[in-house]
């Protein structure tokens, strides 16, 4: 076990003990290599976190595989009471995880705490649908049998997650898959693999069993994939990132014929229609952008204003991201944190390149902060050319880009002219103009006057290149389940006899 301590200048957290082994049949084991996690604020090593290869991969197989047949068989009234200890045992520790989590994502405090609390919220809605899955009964349509549905666990599970939301990505799979009755293999981000360890470590001290959750850290993370995704006991993966890995994976799924789901990346437009109420639509399109330093796959990646009320828009929407204040996590009054890593923070300087070649106009921020840490300045442009590569492409940066469109159907049109379909956005006083306007959006959710929807009650997912199927809602456990059909004699005439 190696101490997680803040460095001196986050003297105002205490320190954690998280686990920075790999987690495999209920053991933690250390490994030959490590990899060094870095906080973002500082640049500054926060722990070293064990490195496990193909072979480690497969052991978690081997014990994820031995414990399934024990795990789909328990009880769903014992398997809910266990998960809803470890919810309690989340909640006791949850203040402990977001500010391991701040300290590895660089997110501020109090979205880490957000993010926490949604994460269990999560947790607490699959704990619940345990007891509640039922199949279905229906008469043979011939007579003289009956259709009986049950679902059943899909089996040994791969669990890939990002780094952008580090427990609300994990806490979203295990939590539908462990409920469902698969046992998992999670892979963390190399970026927040003390977050995911942290989470991991309370479902063992809940009393999960062994083999049923597996733990593996990584920087190869191909190998790792490969190795476990070409064994045949692997029945599923269910993959968070970008649509490039997640088209990989497909591919590699294809030979096994392994059952994916795939959350990708986005692109999302965010439309302010000439009715929109200014001020709302200003301050949700803040948040909609720039929380998590723009790094969320929701984010709003395009904002589409009617060429009417643009001026106004962009008066409020500068005003206040002007008032942003970007710094360290742990600082109360920090609104924006650091870019995740060095290289990361390169791209976002060079995304801002191509919006200028694309003779895009900057109106606020537009440099990396100087000193320690990866930050960058909240920025803003207005782009006019539609055509240029990089009004295609998903920023996740803090940047903004604002466009101007002549009429409703011409902000459609460009909303629509994306290979995503993750989350958009429509901002208007006229509840009919938003449902026809969300019925023609594609995307797999549509934010209505608001631009926050993640919900555990609600299904989340997109369409197009950003992914398939959903997470949360009553949907999210079907992906960890597969139907069954049994075919059942009722010979009614012997019956009556
Ligand atoms: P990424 O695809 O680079 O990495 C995601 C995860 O996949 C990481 O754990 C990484 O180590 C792993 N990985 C990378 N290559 C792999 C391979 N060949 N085989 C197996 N695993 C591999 O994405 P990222 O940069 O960490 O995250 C940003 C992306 O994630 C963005 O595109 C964002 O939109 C997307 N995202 C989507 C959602 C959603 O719910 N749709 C949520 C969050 C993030």
């Amino acid at each position: 076990m190696t101490a997680v301590a803040p460095p001196a200048s986050h003297a105002r957290t205490r320190a954690h003990d998280v686990r920075t082994g790999l987690f495999i049949g209920g053991r933690w084991e250390s490994t030959d290599t490590t990899f060094a996690v870095l906080d973002p604020a500082t640049g500054a090593e926060i722990a070293e976190v064990a490195n496990g290869g193909a072979a480690d991969a497969v052991r978690a197989l081997d014990a994820a595989a031995a414990a399934q047949d024990a795990w789909r068989h328990v009880p769903p009234r014992t398997r809910a009471d266990l998960f809803h200890r470890a919810h309690r045992m989340l909640v006791e520790r949850a203040e402990d995880i977001a500010e391991v989590m701040t300290l590895e994502s660089g997110k501020p405090l109090s979205e880490a705490r957000a993010e926490v609390e949604l994460s269990l919220g999560f947790f607490l809605w699959y704990a619940e649908q345990i007891a509640h899955l039922h199949g279905t009964y229906a008469e043979g349509s011939r007579g003289g049998y009956r259709i009986i549905t049950t679902h059943q666990p899909v089996g040994p599970s791969l669990l890939i997650t990002p780094w952008n939301f580090p427990l609300l990505m994990i806490a979203r799979k295990a939590g539908a898959a462990l409920a469902a009755g698969c046992t998992v293999i999670v892979k963390s981000a190399k970026e927040t693999p003390l977050t995911c360890a942290l989470f991991v470590e309370i479902l063992q001290e809940a009393g999960f069993p062994d083999g049923v959750v597996n733990l593996v850290h990584t920087t190869n993370s191909p190998a790792i994939s490969s190795a476990v995704m070409s064994d045949p006991r692997l029945r599923k993966v269910s993959f968070t990132g970008s649509t490039a890995v997640g088209s990989a994976l497909l591919a590699q799924s294809a030979p096994g014929v392994v059952n994916a789901s795939m959350e990708l990346g986005g692109d999302g437009p965010f439309l302010v229609l000439d009715d929109a109420d200014l001020d709302l639509a200003a301050e949700q399109a803040v948040i909609c952008k720039f929380r998590n330093a723009g790094q969320a796959c929701v984010a709003a990646n395009r904002i589409i204003v009617h060429e009417s009320v643009a001026d106004a828009f962009t008066e409020r929407f500068l005003a206040a991201t002007a008032r942003l204040t970007v710094g360290n996590g742990f600082d109360a009054g920090t609104d924006i944190g650091p870019i995740i890593s060095a290289a990361q923070r390169e791209l976002v300087g060079h995304l801002v390149e191509e919006l200028r070649g694309a003779d895009a106009e900057l109106l606020l921020g537009g440099e990396p902060v100087p000193g320690d840490g990866y930050f960058f300045e909240p920025t803003v442009f207005r782009v006019d050319d539609t055509t240029a590569d990089v009004t295609r492409k998903e920023l996740f940066a803090p940047i903004a880009t604002i466009y101007r469109a002549s009429s409703t159907e011409d902000a459609l049109r460009f909303a629509n002219d994306t290979r995503y379909g993750l989350a958009s956005y429509v901002f208007t006083k006229d509840v009919s103009r938003a449902i026809a306007v969300a019925e023609r959006l594609e995307f797999g959710m549509v934010g209505i006057n608001r631009g926050i929807m993640a919900d555990p009650a609600a299904s989340f997912g997109g369409v197009k290149s950003s992914g398939l199927g959903r997470e949360g809602g009553h949907d999210g456990i079907r992906e960890f389940l597969e139907p069954q059909y049994l075919a059942l004699t009722v010979d009614e005439a012997a019956a009556l006899r």
